[in-house]
């Protein structure tokens, strides 16, 4: 599983600090996509296991989430990152641009976004998107709190 790039981000996942990776090889190709270098599956490099465990280890007293965006089309990889994120104490979240996630999936996360870019209706911050941000446990949609008052 190839990563584009490796963030820590704070608005993705409301009130977390969030270890992000961009995983390669979107097969969705969303018109509009904001980041077409993630279609190829070999762009970017490997998130090996050392380079995974050491991001994991240095921020654990500082982040508190692993959000991967996209990387749901290498599911047993995913499930592994995601077991591994929560054996350290982390919160989990996938962005995807599906409707639906598989449920082995979701059994390791907190929190899905889900929805296709569709620019005509924006992303979580506008009030006529498509997209879904969800907590996992209780299937509660919390897109309000991407949305300005
Ligand atoms: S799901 Fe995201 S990365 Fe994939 S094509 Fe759509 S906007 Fe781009």
């Amino acid at each position: 599983m190839n990563y584009f790039e490796f963030d820590v981000t704070l608005q993705e996942v409301p009130g977390e600090i969030s270890l992000c990776f961009s995983i390669c090889g979107c097969p969705l190709k969303c018109d509009g996509c904001h980041s077409p270098f993630l279609f190829k599956k070999e762009n970017g490099k490997e998130l090996k296991e050392d380079t995974y465990q050491t991001i994991l280890s240095r921020y654990r007293n500082y982040a508190t989430c692993v959000l991967f965006m996209g990387g749901e089309w290498e599911k047993d990889e995913l499930i592994l990152r995601l077991q591994q994120a929560r054996c350290l104490g982390y919160k989990t979240c996938l962005y995807t641009g599906l409707e639906n996630v598989d449920i082995q999936l979701l059994n390791h996360l907190n929190w899905v976004k889900t929805g296709k870019w569709i620019p005509a209706k924006g992303g979580l911050d506008s009030v006529h998107t498509n997209q879904e941000f969800r907590e996992v446990d209780t299937g509660k949609k919390m897109n309000s709190l991407f949305q300005k008052k």
